[in-house]
């Protein structure tokens, strides 16, 4: 009797206490080492950028998904303690301190006061917007508003208002309901404003004494209120509040704040001893350290972020992201299963789900709260469920990577073993009545019926040329037609419920080694061997084609499965990836799964669509497989932009040239999935290529003056994703020695040096030819010069410089034909000097010349410009005197004789010789006209006439002067 009634008790007792929900959240921990300076976060809020901020005991910090920012004193807010943090519709946020309120502008904070007070504002639920957009906050109990960017706040009800119901000077907490109306917790009731007035919520209407600190509305309608250590519900249409308080005692402790919060899927979430509470279809689930959150001090607020991404703060362990929210839920060895390395999953007939890891067998409790290990014997306990498989008759088949094959039967939850095989790998029932079993030593073949201990047969495979019966068989699956697959090798087994056949791949494949296979619902196949996922063409003639995707560049492709959507997901060493037939989509840890690499089998679908996921660290449940393909798009944002360290602005004209770079620091404010976060960029005016990369900050030094525009986006790597083009237009003023009127001045300088270098060589060249036209005069002149010296030269003699003989023969011919045209006439008279052998013998030759010298100067001393003086030869000299005629010129030649004889010649050395000569003169007159040689035969004649008759005389040509006597 004493046992019923325990049982009786210990259920009373279960009814009371919540759920435990057995999953391991998936959850990621933002603290000092991300930059989150203070791990007491009083409040969370995201703005309408994406941003997040977190209100702690040390500062405000914004969060952007890769690193934390603070403000403090710099940005206008001294206090260290932030109670609250909210963003308003308007994208503005409201910052409060044990202090003050404050708004945010343009970075800043700035204090807001009513009644010429400060606003201080305690932690909970304090502030709130009304449908009109004023801001509702509350300040030492009393609700205050603000309207548009006023600096003032008013209160929000009347004196009069106040003095009716002075409750509503003691308000702990605001809601501003989506029907327009406002909720606020007064003194110990609820209190609800309506256009109408304000209706009181207390002891009448089911609801106890407050306060009341927490108020929110559910998907469904219902109104909740929390108080520290209650919960109440005001269902939709009802009028009394009922008692929702989570059974167990779980809200024994006291926290800073009291949380309620209505989830994406519209389960409320609230803050109790474990960690958290969760209301889910009727009752209510804990979370805590179970689950792996560990909320320290406790949660204080909860956030669904616009990706749907939820957040906690904590009181001494930071921020947390729990990542997948709502769609993951994840088991290991903390909620009962034998081994965190999972290698099957199956769920059975009655609905039961079996998971076989490496240490056994393992089912889910009925209420899904846990799993336990199924009873087994001693000696197949332990051992790595690699394969399950359900028979007709209910039975589960296991094989192990031991070579077990052993039968579950679950009416009797006995496991018994039915043989031993090589290792095996899979197991595929046909769906008749035979088993198929993929081992490393071939494929084996074992009826459903078989009693325990039963040899398993070999499956009769056709002999086929270049296939070994006995190599590894890995991988199978069972298409839509129910025909079977299995790889090995290169080569694919297909039966098709009556024969096998063998086809070979070796020659498609590059003798790749297909390790996996999963049935396309087109009737083809996708195969992956290590480094390759293949597509195989198995009706028809076989082909393989290569499948390139980006999702599966550089990872080891290790387990394939299709869905019944037709999905094939692949598993690899690095996550898995997903194609529904249109997008590929990666997914890893950041996402919400268990463990990064997929282990075993890998893949299950559950009746209900969803995914069960195998990994080596945990059994991961996809929920809502769909979710995965509604992933937000990578955001991007241009969040700074900096010279020098500080923030500088685009839009307000033209930046001034520095050598200081320029830095664009970007940020993608989508919280999940950033593993394969990238940015790509480029600036229009610099560059055209664009460029990848993971850090958010792009520097461009010393850009030169022009106009540019900076273009960005974020990229999801893995999934080929990207963010819309963000883009940002500027210009930079060039330095001066770039500016076009430095230029100018460069352009006026550079024709000015032109023309000043043109000038001087215009005047340079001037110069030159003026100096070449001199020169040239110059040697005109001196060659003129030297060829009359020359002429002269041939015309003159050497010694005495007369006209030498040739000279005199021409001046004579000359005269001869002048005075016949004219008629005039002229004397030719010859001299030669008298003893002159005996001066050269007597005084040697340089004294003869000196006399000959002498004698010539004398002759053309007495002569008259126009008579020619010549030296006819050794010391015989001529004289052409034209105009003249004899007798009367007679004179002059006497005059000649005269000079040559009257004073005695210097001869050197002192000595003195006195020189004569004798003349014969011949006269060209009208009418004796002869010829230059008679002229000069008459002439010699008259000399030798004048040397023979005593010498120192002149004689004359008879026919010259008919009349005249020779001499006197
Ligand atoms: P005569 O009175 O008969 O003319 O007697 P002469 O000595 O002058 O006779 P002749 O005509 O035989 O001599 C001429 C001399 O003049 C011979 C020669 O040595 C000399 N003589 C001719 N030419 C030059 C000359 O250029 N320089 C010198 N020193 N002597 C010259
Ligand atoms: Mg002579
Ligand atoms: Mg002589």
């Amino acid at each position: 009797m004493r046992l019923p009634l325990l049982r009786l008790l210990l259920l009373a007792l279960l009814s009371l206490a919540p759920i435990a929900a057995a999953q391991q959240l998936a959850l990621q921990h933002f603290g000092q080492k991300e930059g989150l300076g203070n791990l007491s976060v009083n409040a969370l809020a995201q703005d309408q950028q994406g941003y997040l901020w977190a209100a702690t005991e040390n500062g405000l910090f914004r969060f952007n998904g890769a690193a934390f920012r603070r403000y403090a004193a710099a940005e206008g807010l001294p206090e260290q303690i932030v109670t609250a943090v909210y963003s308003d519709r308007a994208g503005t946020l409201w910052v409060g301190s044990y202090d003050n309120l404050y708004r945010m502008h343009q970075g800043r904070l700035l204090p807001l006061a009513a009644d010429g007070k400060a606003l201080p504002v305690w932690p909970g639920q304090t502030m709130a917007q009304t449908a009109v957009g004023d801001m509702l906050v509350i300040s030492r109990a009393r609700l205050f508003a603000v309207t548009g960017d006023s600096a003032v706040a008013r209160h929000y009800f009347s004196a009069a208002q106040l003095a009716q119901q002075p409750e509503l000077a003691s308000v702990r907490a605001i809601y501003a309901d989506p029907d327009g109306t406002l909720w606020l917790s007064c003194k110990d009731a609820m209190c609800h404003a309506t256009r109408d007035g304000i209706v009181r919520y207390g002891e009448a209407q089911g609801l106890p004494a407050g306060p009341w600190t927490s108020i929110a509305r559910d998907a469904g309608g219902a109104l909740w209120v929390r108080s520290a250590r209650r919960v109440f519900v005001l269902r939709p249409d009802a009028d009394r509040f009922e008692d929702r308080t989570p059974p167990g005692d779980q809200f024994r402790k006291t926290h800073v704040r009291t949380e309620l919060h209505a989830d994406g899927d519209g389960r409320m979430l609230t803050n109790g001893d474990p960690g958290l509470m969760r209301w889910e279809e009727g009752r209510w689930q804990a979370f805590g350290q179970r689950n792996g959150l560990n909320g320290a001090g406790g949660v204080t607020d909860i956030l669904t972020d616009h990706g749907q991404g939820t957040w906690l703060a904590t009181r001494g362990r930071g921020l947390v992201h729990w990542l997948g929210y709502g769609n993951w839920e994840n088991w290991t060895t903390a909620q009962g299963l034998p081994d965190d390395v999972i290698i099957s999953m199956l769920r059975d007939r009655d609905g039961h789900m079996h998971v076989g890891t490496r240490s056994g067998h393992a089912l889910m409790a009925a209420d899904g709260s846990r799993f336990d290990v199924a009873p087994t014997p001693p000696e197949l306990a332990g051992h790595q469920w690699a394969s399950m498989q359900q028979d007709r008759q209910g039975r589960i088949w296991a094989g192990t990577y031991s070579g077990l094959l052993m039968r579950y039967l679950p009416d009797s939850g006995k496991t018994e073993l039915v043989t031993r095989l090589p290792l095996v790998t899979q197991i595929i029932a046909d769906g008749k009545g035979q088993l198929w079993l993929a081992t490393t030593q071939g494929l084996y073949m074992m009826p459903e019926s078989a009693p325990a201990g039963a040899a398993a047969q070999r499956a009769p495979l056709p002999d086929v040329a270049g296939h070994d019966p006995t190599a590894q068989v890995v991988h199978g699956c069972t298409d839509r037609l129910g025909h079977l697959w299995f790889v090995g090798g290169d080569d694919i087994l297909h039966y098709d419920g009556a024969t096998w056949r063998i086809l070979p791949f070796g020659a498609h494949t590059g003798k790749a080694d297909l390790t996996t296979v999963a049935c396309a619902p087109d009737g083809s196949l996708w195969a992956g061997s290590t480094d390759t996922l293949w597509r195989l063409q198995v009706r028809g003639a076989p082909a393989a084609q290569r499948v390139d995707a980006a999702v599966l560049r550089e990872r080891a492709v290790q387990m394939l499965y299709t869905d019944s959507r037709g999905w094939l997901w692949v598993g690899t060493d690095a996550g898995f990836a997903v194609w529904n037939g249109k997008r590929w989509r990666s997914v890893n840890q950041s996402l919400g799964l268990a463990w990064d690499d997929i282990n075993g089998r890998g893949f299950y679908e559950d009746r209900d669509g969803s995914m069960w996921i195998a990994t080596s660290n945990g059994l991961s449940h996809l929920a809502r497989p769909n979710r995965l393909f509604d992933a937000a798009a990578p955001h991007a944002v241009l969040e700074d932009t900096l010279r020098g360290g500080d923030p500088v602005r685009l839009d307000s004209g033209a930046l001034e040239w520095s050598s200081d770079p320029l830095v664009f620091r970007l940020a993608s404010l989508a919280y999940e999935d950033r593993q394969g976060l990238r940015y790509r960029y480029r600036l229009a005016g610099s560059e055209q290529q664009w460029s990848v990369t993971a850090a958010p900050e792009v520097r461009y030094a010393a850009l030169p003056g022009g106009d540019y525009r900076f273009e960005y986006q974020a990229i999801n790597s893995a999934s080929g994703d990207q963010s819309p083009l963000g883009q940002v237009t500027f210009s930079i003023s060039p330095p001066w020695w770039r500016s076009y009127p430095f230029y100018a001045l460069c352009g006026a300088a550079v024709l000015l040096g032109f023309w000043g270098v043109h000038r001087y060589r215009l005047r340079a060249m001037t110069l030159r030819q003026i100096e070449l036209a001199v020169l040239v005069q110059q040697r005109t002149r001196e060659l003129e010069l030297s060829q009359e010296e020359l002429r002269m030269r041939a015309l003159k003699d050497g010694l005495t410089k007369a006209w030498n003989r040739g000279a005199v023969m021409e001046l004579l011919e000359r005269e001869i034909e002048k005075c016949r045209r004219t008629g005039e006439s002229f004397v030719l008279v010859l001299l030669d000097l008298d003893f002159f052998k005996r001066v050269n013998d007597t005084h040697g030759h340089l004294a003869g010349d000196a006399v000959l010298v002498e004698v010539a100067r004398r002759l053309k001393e007495a002569t008259r410009p126009y008579d020619a003086v010549g030296r006819y030869g050794g010391e015989e000299f001529v004289v052409l005197m034209p105009g003249l005629t004899l007798p009367d010129g007679a004179h002059r030649i006497e005059a000649l004789r005269q000079d040559v004889r009257a004073i005695p010649v210097d001869i050197g050395g002192g000595k003195l010789l006195q020189v004569t000569a004798s003349f014969g003169a011949a006269a060209f007159t009208p009418r004796h006209q002869p010829g230059a040689m008679e002229l000069l035969r008459l002439a010699d004649e008259s000399l030798y006439a004048s040397k023979h008759a005593g010498r120192d005389r002149i004689s004359y040509a008879p026919a010259s002067i008919p009349t005249l006597a020779t001499h006197c």
